[in-house]
């Protein structure tokens, strides 16, 4: 009987304990389903806010130009200066995207037009301020001669603090999203640091838990600007490293302090420093660099779409017609093969396009048709220009998207007979 008794216990007991198990299971289940929908809940939240600031924000940005005055003027380093802009109504400032620019139309005296330029924010989003850092452009090496850089030098010897300047807003598609999580290798070369040191603020400033990289490349102390910034932003994340690397470091230069590395920054560096190539890569610099290390990345296997970079355009002073190339030489025993018909309607002028232009703004100048210019890399707006019939494509090097019905003039060339509304 005793025995019975027991089996019978041990049975209810073991049902008991499934039972428990099962509840506690389910329990377990059902906590974790509420935290799966509160995680939903959580970022479709921060997906919404993230609309809505981003269409606030638009709703503020502007049209053409908006007067800003110079609140202050910082020298950052020999022939780099920063401008502090706030907006002269007074009124609230869009954020921008960390890696942006602004296009500058400005008056110098002399000119008869106001000449357009683009300028990358160079501090992270701040509601009180827009931050720009220029660097005087001298003349070419190799031209002693020319007339030094127009606008750049204009801003360094004459725009003063309590100056008003004509800005449009913000633009650009070399832009970061500080809020993503993916570690990130940011190069600066030369002043070229200036919208990757506006993407490290951002960072630093949402606080993101993100591992971040900062390649810093100039010659020596002479260029070397902004550092007290940098080393400010690396002290408030501890995610964050920075390489400073001189290329011609002087003799006054201390490694340490001053600079890490003497050489300039390649792939090759990399390898060096970084665990693995798994970043995503946001390069800005002069032209010989960018060229070798977004060669040498895609050698390395970074993808493609893991590799963002952003010129500075060529020299936007080039003189008129000086990008005409050679005309190519018909082979022997035949003509060359004449391009099609291109007409700038208001100015009456029609011709044959031939492949020595590298594109319709340079064809334009050659032929004194007036179209207005900036950046010459397709970044500032200035050179649009309608299209009356025909298509353009893009000039050999350019990646930009046309909207339809009209074409950026200095980085087009004419895909099949072309009327342009200049
Ligand atoms: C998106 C973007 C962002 C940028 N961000 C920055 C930034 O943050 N900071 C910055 O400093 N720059 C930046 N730039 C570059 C800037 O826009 C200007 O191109 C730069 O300041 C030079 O302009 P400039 O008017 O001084 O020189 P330009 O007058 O355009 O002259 C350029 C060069 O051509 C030479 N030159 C002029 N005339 C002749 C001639 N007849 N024959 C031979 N050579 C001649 C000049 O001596 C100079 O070396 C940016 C450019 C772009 C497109």
């Amino acid at each position: 009987m005793e025995s019975v008794g027991a089996v019978i216990v041990g049975i209810v007991t073991v049902q008991l304990l499934v039972l428990l198990c099962g509840q506690v299971q389910q329990s377990r289940r059902s906590s974790q389903q509420r935290q799966l929908s509160f995680d939903l809940l959580q970022q479709r939240i921060d997906a919404a806010n993230a609309l809505r600031v981003r269409r606030e924000q638009t709703q503020l940005l502007w049209n053409g130009n908006r007067k800003f005055v110079v609140q202050h003027k910082v020298e950052e380093a020999e022939s780099i200066c920063s401008f502090y802009l706030v907006p002269h109504d007074g009124k609230e400032l869009p954020q921008f995207r960390p890696g942006q620019y602004l296009t500058f139309r400005v008056n110098v005296p002399g000119q008869a037009k106001p000449v357009t330029r683009c300028y990358s924010l160079s501090d992270g989003p701040d509601p009180k301020y827009y931050r720009i850092t220029v660097k005087r452009v001298p003349p070419p090496r190799d031209s002693p001669d020319a007339p030094p850089g127009l606008i750049s030098n204009h801003f360094l010897d004459n725009v003063q603090e309590s100056d008003i300047l004509d800005v449009q807003a913000p633009r650009g598609h070399f832009a970061l999203d500080p809020n993503q999580t993916r570690p990130v290798v940011l190069i600066g070369g030369g002043v070229g640091i200036t919208p990757v040191l506006s993407m490290l603020a951002a960072i630093v400033n949402c606080k993101a838990e993100r591992d971040v990289w900062l390649f810093y490349g100039v010659r020596n102390r002479h260029d070397h600007a902004l550092q007290e910034q940098i080393d400010e932003l690396n002290q408030q994340h501890d995610r964050t490293r920075i390489v400073v690397c001189y290329s011609q470091p002087l003799a006054e230069d201390t490694r340490g302090p001053d600079y890490e590395f003497a050489e300039r920054i390649s792939v090759s560096l990399m390898k060096r420093v970084l665990d693995s190539n798994n970043y995503d890569f946001y390069i800005c610099g002069p032209p010989a660099m960018m060229t070798n290390v977004l060669a040498d990345l895609k050698e390395w296997g970074v993808p493609d779409n893991r590799v963002f970079s952003e010129a500075f355009g060529p020299a936007s002073g080039k003189a008129v017609g000086a990008s005409k190339k050679e005309k190519p030489a018909a082979k022997e025993g035949t003509t060359a093969k004449a391009g099609p018909k291109v007409t700038f309607e208001r100015a009456g002028v029609s011709l044959e396009w031939d492949d020595s232009f590298e594109n319709l703004l340079d064809c334009a100048l050659d032929k004194n048709v007036s179209i207005d210019f900036g950046c010459r890399a397709g970044s500032c707006g200035s050179c649009l220009v309608a299209i009356k019939s025909g298509k353009v494509a893009n000039a050999a090097g350019a990646e930009t998207e046309h909207e339809e019905g009209t074409c950026l003039a200095c980085v087009s060339v004419p895909d099949g007979e072309l009327v342009l509304d200049a």
